[in-house]
């Protein structure tokens, strides 16, 4: 079973779509039963979505540091909620 750390770990490759189809399956078994790795892809995926709207030309830093932060922050929320929701 795939632990949201993993899911952490391989999410970007989830977004780009560059799973092999098993590991892309666990991780939609993981997001149906985890609303916080559902978050976390979320807003990663915006991110992602974001970045590529942007670097039609040229990527500034300022907003590639927003990004580190906002995956940052998702990722820390990802872990804080693990160890306090078990079911
Ligand atoms: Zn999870």
């Amino acid at each position: 079973m795939l632990m949201c750390k993993d899911l952490a770990a391989i999410a970007s490759d989830y977004i780009d779509g560059e799973l092999p189809v098993l590991q892309k399956m666990s991780v939609r078994m993981h997001l149906m039963m985890c609303r916080h790795c559902r978050t976390f892809i979320g807003n990663l995926r915006a991110s992602s979505n974001l970045l590529s709207a942007h670097s039609s030309g040229k990527a500034d830093e300022e907003f590639l540091r927003r990004i580190d932060e906002r995956v940052a922050e998702a990722l820390l929320s990802v872990r804080k909620n693990k160890d306090s929701d078990s079911e």
